[in-house]
């Protein structure tokens, strides 16, 4: 579920002491699929102002909002692109790569046997040493207390209940993930676009 209050409190802790956009450097830009939902949540998908701008040159993108921030050289004043859409649609693969990151994203960056988000490694649920192999299925998340606790068992061996059973996500269900992680800067042009396919409560 997506975390629209968390969202709201990272972007009112922006004081405008800490506002990046002062700073020409830190200006991104939130990069949209032709759909006009991010590219990618988490990590969000940014670019640098330099490849945004270059990119709207080439006509790869549309720009959908932008800075106050303006860039100036002797051929053309513009502002700086805080939105952009690009023009044809990126298809994701069904399924994502099985790397580190994902796996801590798929678990929600949490210990699978005590839910602690501190010290995390991985674990094979079912021990190499009892056949298990490195795949989506077999490798959890877990903390190096509850990895060490577990040794070379099987979490009904060691008595250790997994949170949900490992499986392998689609690029879906790990953008459902990533949703769950708002950015720590937030501009206020961005918010539409993380926010609008929220399901509206009743
Ligand atoms: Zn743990």
């Amino acid at each position: 579920m997506f975390n629209a209050e968390l969202i709201e409190r990272v972007a009112k802790f922006r004081g405008v002491d800490e506002d990046p956009t002062r700073n020409l450097s830190a200006c991104p830009a939130l990069v949209l699929n032709a759909d006009y939902t991010p590219l990618s949540y988490y990590p969000l998908s940014l670019w640098p102002w330099q490849t945004a701008i270059k990119a709207v040159f080439l006509d790869r993108v549309d720009i959908v909002a932008s800075y106050d921030r303006e860039v100036h050289s002797p051929s053309f004043d513009m502002k700086i692109p805080s939105v952009i859409a690009l023009r044809q649609y990126v298809k994701h693969s069904e399924f994502p790569a099985f790397t580190r990151f994902n796996v801590f994203l798929r678990d929600r960056f949490q210990c699978q046997y005590c839910g602690s988000h501190d010290h995390l490694t991985f674990d094979h649920v079912t021990p190499r040493r009892l056949g298990g192999r490195t795949t989506w299925e077999n490798i959890i998340t877990a903390c190096a207390p509850c990895n060490m606790k577990k040794g070379g068992r099987t979490p009904k061996q060691a008595a250790m209940p997994l949170y949900q059973a490992p499986i392998r996500p689609t690029s879906w269900q790990l953008q459902q993930a990533g949703k769950l992680f708002p950015p720590g800067y937030l501009h206020e042009t961005w918010r539409d676009w993380l926010y609008w396919d929220v399901e509206l409560e009743a």
